[in-house]
This record gives C-alpha cells, structure tokens and sequence, in this order.
C-alpha cells in the first residue's frame, strides 16, 4: 500500500475551495471510491504524484497524451512559439499549417475551424447543424458523451454516467427535448426515429466508437445504415472525434471505418496536451460560419500559438513515427495478457479494445451499448482499480471511462501491468 499522505492533505484543502475538490468530476474517484492523487510530474508513459508515487498511466490526461507526457518535439513547440508570443488574437501563420494537416490527414475535412475544447467544438457544430438545416431536432446515442453543453448532457456517458446523473440539473426541459436519444446499434430503433422525425431532424451527433462507456464497436452495417438514412433525409451527420480523431489512425474512426461525415469534431490530441478543440467538414456547411454565414460562433483564445504550435508538433510527431502500428502492438500485447490472466483466475472480464484504446468490463456478456455495459459489476472494477493503484498502475477510475495506450509505453511496462493484474485478480 503506497503512502499517499500529501495528495490526502491537498484533497481536503482542495475541498475548501473548490466544489468537490476537482475541476472535473470524474477526477474524485466518486466512481472507485478513496480519494485522488495528486500529479507532481510526468514524462512519457508515467505520472508521479506529489508523494513521489509513479505509476503507469493508462489515463494519459484523458487521451491527449498519444505520445506519452511532455513528448520533447510537443515540449520544444510549445516552448518556440511562447517566445514569438502567447496569444494574438490575430491570425497567424500557424492556424493554417494545422488546418492544412488536418484536412490532409481527415479527407472528409474540407474546411476547419479551431476553438479551445471538444465541448465548444460539439456545441458549434450542432448550431451549425440547425443554421444549415434551418431544423431543431438533433439525435444522439445514450452513452455517447459529447462534452457538457445543454442539448447534449441528456443521457451522456463519462462523468455523466458515472455520477448516475445522466440528465443535468440546469438543463431546459425544453432544450432537452429537442434531443432525441437512441440506443446505439439498434438499426430497428433508428429507422424508426428517421420514419416518424426524419424532416424535423437537423443533425444525428455519435462516437463511432462509444468510448465514454467504458468502449463498444458499431456492429457491422451500422454505421453505414445511419449514413444512408442522414443522407435519404438531408439531416447532417456529425462524427465526434474528439476522442478517437488522430487515436485511431490518421483518419481516425472515420478511416478505420470508411465512414464520410458531414462534419467532424476533435479535440484532445489535436491539442498536443494543450485546450484544443476544431470542428470541420463540407465546405458549404462550414462556409455557413461567421464571418462568411449567419451562424455565429467565436473565441478569445480560439488558434491559440501555444495550442496551434502543441497540436501541429503532435501530428506531425505522429505521422513521422507511424506511432498506430506501435501502438496497435501495444495495444494487441495489453489485450493478450490481461484476457490470459482474467482467464486463468476465472474472473469475467468482456475485454473491448480497438488500436490503443481498451477496456475491461467486469461482465461475461458481450457489450455492444449502455444497456450491457451497465451489467458490469462496478464494486469489483472499484476492487481492481485501487489493486491496481496500489501497485503502481493507474487506470481511468470508472468502469465507464475507456484506458489509453501511449506510445512512450513499452512492451516492459505492458508486462508490468499484466503481472500486476493477475495479483490482483487472484484477491478479487
Ligand atoms: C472528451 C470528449 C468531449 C469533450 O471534450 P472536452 O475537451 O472535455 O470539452 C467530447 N466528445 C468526446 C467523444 C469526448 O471524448
């Protein structure tokens, strides 16, 4: 059992001032139980805590970290572009080199616009949405979790869910209601919605991998049905990438699935670990925009040279290193061991995982939506967690939250992690 003295007496202080002790709720462990550590530092696949606690990090600050913490390349961009000035406020060279990387590496991106996170990219492409559409009603899948704007906090995964208050106090019962919310691979339930709602019906917002949930595949065919009936009924389809754009490959879940949106969301990597987000698609829908449109939508801060300087050095980083088939590798080793330890100790783990995201449901059924990932049994995941913790591996401190693999993880540290599960397992 490691010493955690000092995160103990910063949580209580913390508490004093800040609602909950956190500016995130997930970060309060509410889910696992116990109380948080404190980050002091981290480099490449490890997080020391203010005890001097290191452990192996599978949370990689929620999936920005791709190349592990302070990747040098990301570190020296930053630290380059704070010398010519952190923030204009005036257009600078550096917002195009990124929006031109983006549209080369997203081909479904003609066009792209830069804010401060993946809840103000979300936000704005649903206003776009409607100002395209001139139409209100918007569906989502429950389980998907698209950051903390009214019309999209209505049966939201991560911390949402995991604080088992998926509808929002604060939340318009009217704004609600112009979310509709689907189960997620239900072809039935779709074609449904689109028969009775089709022509009312401005956008459908998804993950194309549900990772705010814990982690579920679309079933095969599913999503080209919800491309087909978008497209039968005018309605623009929104792919949010702000967890697996630049995670799943260069395209990513969009070029794994060889899917085409209408518009795409990111957030997290293309922020190189700084606030980031964009939002990008077809041209005639983006060029709906202020200043060239009727649709409004601005920033401050928005292609920040700190942030622009960050997401380009981590995409270039990514691209020049081919770090996805690392990390698929990685990923494949991780699935191999943990699968052969849970095996081996008769414990059911359903374990998900697509490239370098992963996670591991305490059920023996398969999970293909909120309903079956809601079957796990969360007391043993709480068991597992601090097992884990203990011994110096930090998971996402919810059953509901999916695990990232860097690309500073070694196949040591993997090994490390699978020794280190299958102690645990053999208590749970
Ligand atoms: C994290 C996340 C968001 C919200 O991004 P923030 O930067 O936290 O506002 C939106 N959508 C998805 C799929 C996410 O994983």
């Amino acid at each position: 059992m490691s010493v955690r003295s000092r995160s103990e007496a910063l949580f209580a202080e913390s508490l004093k001032h800040t609602p909950g002790g956190v500016n995130s709720p997930v970060r309060a462990f509410r889910a696992v139980g116990g109380t948080p550590f404190f980050a002091a530092s981290a480099s490449g696949a490890r997080v020391t805590d203010v005890d001097g606690n290191s452990y192996i990090d599978y949370v990689g600050t929620w999936g920005p970290a791709i190349l592990g913490h302070a990747a040098p390349p990301i570190v020296r961009a930053i630290q380059n572009a704070a010398e010519r000035g952190t923030s204009f406020g005036i257009p600078h060279a550096q917002e195009v080199t990124l929006a031109q990387r983006v549209k080369a590496m997203v081909p479904s991106v003609d066009k792209v616009r830069f804010c401060n996170s993946g809840t103000e990219a979300t936000m704005s492409a649903i206003r776009l949405a409607r100002g395209f559409t001139g139409r209100d009603r918007i569906i989502k899948f429950d389980g998907c979790y698209h950051g903390h704007s009214d019309g999209l906090l209505v049966k939201a995964g991560s911390g949402a869910l995991t604080l088992g208050n998926p509808d929002s106090a604060g939340v318009p019962a009217d704004v609600a209601r112009q979310t509709l919310v689907l189960p997620f691979n239900d072809p039935e339930a779709l074609r449904t919605a689109f028969r009775e709602h089709g022509p009312e019906l401005a956008a459908v917002i998804l993950e194309l991998v549900p990772a705010n949930a814990g982690l579920y595949l679309p079933r095969p065919g599913y999503l080209e049905l919800l491309r087909e009936l978008t497209r039968a009924n005018g309605t623009v389809l929104i792919a949010d990438e702000v967890m697996t754009g630049f995670r799943l490959g260069p395209a990513g879940a969009q070029g794994r699935f060889g899917l085409t949106p209408d518009l795409s969301c990111f957030g997290k990597i293309i922020g190189g670990g700084l606030p980031v987000g964009a939002f990008g698609g077809r041209a005639d829908i983006m060029d709906r925009l202020a200043p060239l449109g009727p649709v409004y939508q601005a920033g401050t801060l928005s292609g920040n040279p700190l942030a622009m300087a960050a997401g380009l050095a981590a995409l270039e980083t990514l691209e020049a290193t081919d770090a996805w088939n690392r990390l698929e590798s990685l990923g494949a080793e991780l699935e191999q061991g943990l699968s052969a330890v849970a095996k081996a100790a008769k414990i059911p783990v359903c374990f998900q995982r697509i490239g370098s995201m992963f996670c591991g449901y305490f059920t023996d059924r398969p999970v293909w939506n909120l309903a079956d990932a809601l079957h796990s049994d969360r007391a043993r995941f709480a068991r597992f967690f601090h097992g884990m913790l203990d011994r110096g591996i930090y998971l996402a401190p919810s059953q509901f939250e999916a695990g990232f693999i860097s690309s500073a993880h070694a196949s040591a540290d993997i090994e490390a992690t699978v020794r280190a599960a299958e102690a645990v397992f053999a208590t749970l």
